[in-house]
């Protein structure tokens, strides 16, 4: 984790092959060191921006008067309006299913073989809600509140009092569907607690609860399908977007099985293409996830926004070796009822349950009192990382610290913690082996969520007019650091509820003047994606591209991961730009073009990743201040907590993007707290 390991192979064992990649990795390391850049000269300062589209009247009243003031469109010319929907997880499948029935004609896009394996299938604990159910003093007001300090104030007011206010609906429309969330004995939905608030208000199905969330989503999308308003396109890649006119107005697509280059076009187009968490090639994402639909976008003109905002979940089961291509959540849910500990003392290498009570130390519960175990994750997480660089972590390599069910199962029993959280217990002793009945679960933080992503304003539309940006893939309302449970209550809001009482303000001045494939822009945009196909084919070199993801992956873990400096990021980006000429010049793409191709699939996610691994650094670096999951060693409290500088940094950064050759070119859109203090958080 130093940020001065800057050689990776410390495996100098005689083989040849070992030797001429270590002297291979120290070579570039030197080299990084005389190319580590200088902080200013790696971006351009641009104007301010603001997002106007937010009515200037009360908070409470802000969402009812943009529905009312934005323009309609009648029901008979919503038929001769196209909207293209990129994603069909939460965000995407509830946008598709809510436009198609509301009689827009939708083409739905993923590259999976159904959209039902949308990543969003993986979520486990839960989705919150303001619905006060428990009695324990919730409001729309105080999950408005809790979300912008759990974002340590980085989030706009706007944006977050309308998810509060809209999180109620999701959960009536989610029964609706027959979504099968947990329930009392009695009868009514149950509700648990996660990290960073005092109030029980996530509703949960076991720990699948995205899957659950998704079936419903899936049904609504494919009651269209079938109905003939929405058009289903799975297994196909977005690769570039066409923009007319300065409009986004179509996107280029490769089919995975064929290599057929298709253009296909609409009135507008909306990415739900989730988040971007594999650049750091070890995340709790699933393998595809991507960021090549956003940064395409990007490149044509939309602004990204807080890349280096990162969330590392504190509760994933630790890195195991070398050849491990995927982390495992354990759902924070666990947090509920698991106690977190690490020997007191680190020469004390006793196997857990014979560790008397005395000689264990209930980190968080001891530093944090009023939040316990359930501190937010920016802070779990730093405190895990704290107590393993002091060399009290316990595992393999000291890098991981316990969970502990034993009080809970002593204080409910066996089958009560079974019945909650059984199978996440079967998921952690299929991959470790281990009992966690018995032995406490060892966890460790991991990469699991990326608060950056399109710059949005209250519409959910991006700097080009016509594109929309929904779920994961948007910069959205967590600021520097999301609450869980809310990714999923995100998403769904912007789908069912945000788009569809958004996106008909722009569609209702088309449609738009037709656009077919011999436009200039489209003939553009394919030509782009066929030369860098045949670029990606005909390199021809000597090394993998998993090998080129995996080293990218460990200079973004060692210089902008859980703690970052001014002089790890100058070496990162360096390093980077090293790497990636260094992919372009050596990478092996295996196979051809006119046939399912994986390897060719992440040659090109894997290039995407280079450039937006370099912006996070520079966006990480510019920023010279810690706020939530960006922690800046130069910039902590006493106790070592993430100290803002409100006067220099409360904004959001947009990045947009300086061409080829160019720099990125830094807008901030400065961020006005009229409803909520801005304070030093404290969770003690
Ligand atoms: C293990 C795990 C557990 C989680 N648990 C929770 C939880 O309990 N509660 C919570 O609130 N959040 C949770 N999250 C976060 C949450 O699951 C995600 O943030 C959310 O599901 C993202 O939804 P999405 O619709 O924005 O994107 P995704 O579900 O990632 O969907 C992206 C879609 O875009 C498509 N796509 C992407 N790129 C392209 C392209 N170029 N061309 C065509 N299609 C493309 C994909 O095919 C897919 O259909 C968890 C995350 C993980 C990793």
């Amino acid at each position: 984790m130093s940020n001065d390991n800057v050689t990776r192979d410390d495996s100098l064992t005689g083989e040849p092959g070992l030797i001429s990649a270590a002297l291979d990795t120290a070579k570039r390391a030197v080299s990084s060191l005389v190319n580590s850049v200088d902080a200013d000269a790696v971006y351009e300062q641009g104007h301010d921006i603001a997002d106007t589209k937010a009515p200037q009247v009360p908070i409470d009243k802000r969402w009812d008067e943009r529905k009312f003031t934005a323009k309609l469109v009648n029901p008979a010319n919503r038929r001769k309006l196209s909207v293209i929907i990129v994603g069909t997880g939460l965000a995407g499948a509830s946008a598709a299913a809510t436009l198609g029935e509301a009689g827009y004609h939708v083409k739905s896009f993923c590259y999976q073989d159904s959209p039902r394996r949308a990543h969003s299938i993986a979520a486990q604990g839960g989705i919150n809600a303001a619905k006060n159910y428990r009695n324990d003093g919730d409001s729309v007001y105080r999950l408005f509140y809790d979300t912008v300090k759990g974002g340590d104030f980085r989030a706009r007011e706007s944006n977050v009092y309308r998810l509060a206010q809209t999180s109620v609906q999701i959960i009536d429309q989610c029964v609706a569907q027959g979504v099968p969330f947990a329930r009392e004995y009695g009868g009514l939905l149950d509700n648990r607690s996660f990290g960073g608030v005092q109030v029980s208000r996530t509703f949960y199905a076991r720990g699948q609860t995205g899957q659950q969330l998704l079936i419903g989503a899936y049904q609504a999308l494919e009651r269209q399908v079938a109905a003939k308003t929405v058009e289903m396109h799975t297994r196909h890649e977005m690769l570039e977007l066409v923009v007319v006119d300065g409009k986004a107005r179509g996107v280029v697509v490769r089919d995975m099985v064929t290599g057929e280059i298709e253009t296909h076009f609409a009135d507008a187009v909306v990415l739900a293409t989730g988040g971007y968490g594999n650049v750091f090639f070890l995340s709790t994402n699933a393998m595809g996830c991507n960021v090549t639909a956003t940064w395409r976008a990007h490149r044509k003109g939309a602004y990204f926004a807080n890349p280096c905002y990162t969330q590392i979940h504190p509760t994933c089961i630790p890195v195991s070796g070398e050849y491990q291509s995927k982390l495992t959540l354990m759902s924070e849910s666990l947090r509920n009822d698991g106690r977190i500990w690490v020997p007191k003392s680190g020469e004390d290498k006793r196997a857990a349950p014979e560790i008397p009570e005395d000689d264990r130390d209930y980190y968080l519960e001891r530093i944090y009192p009023a939040f316990g175990n359930l501190v937010p994750r920016d802070i779990a997480s730093r405190a895990a990382k704290n107590v393993c660089d002091e060399g009290r972590g316990v595992g393999p390599g000291g890098l991981g610290v316990y969970l502990d069910f034993t009080d809970a199962i002593e204080r409910l029993g066996r089958p009560a913690v079974e019945a909650k959280y059984g199978n996440l217990f079967d998921m952690y002793a299929q991959i470790t082996g281990e009992n966690p009945y018995e032995t406490p679960m060892r966890i460790y933080p991991a990469v699991h969520y990326t608060m950056g992503g399109l710059w949005i304003d209250y519409d959910l539309e991006s700097s080009i007019p016509g594109l929309y940006v929904t779920g994961e893939a948007n910069f959205s309302d967590h600021g520097a650091n999301r609450l869980g449970a809310s990714a999923l209550m995100q998403g769904l809001a912007d789908g069912y509820f945000v788009l569809p009482n958004t996106i008909n303000d722009y569609l209702a001045a088309g449609p738009f003047a037709k656009v077919d494939e011999t436009h200039p822009a489209a003939v553009e945009a394919v030509e782009a994606v066929r030369t860098r196909i045949d670029k990606l084919l005909s390199v021809n070199g000597t090394r993998t591209v998993d090998s080129f993801h995996k080293e990218l992956g460990h200079i973004m873990w060692d210089y902008c991961g859980m703690e970052r400096s001014e002089e790890g990021l100058r070496k990162a980006i360096g390093r980077i730009r090293e790497l990636k000429s260094e992919f372009w010049s050596d990478v092996k793409v295996l196979g051809s073009n006119e046939s399912l191709n994986q390897a060719l699939e992440r040659a090109g996610r894997v290039a995407d990743f280079f450039e937006l691994g370099e912006l996070m650094c520079i966006d990480a670096l510019v920023r010279r201040e810690s706020c939530g999951g960006h922690f800046r060693a130069e910039s902590q409290t006493e106790d070592g907590e993430a100290l803002r500088h409100d006067d220099e940094f409360a904004y959001v950064s947009a990045w947009e993007y300086g061409g080829e050759d160019g720099k990125p070119i830094l807008h901030k859109e400065p961020l006005v707290y009229e409803y909520v203090e801005m304070k030093q958080r404290s969770y003690k």
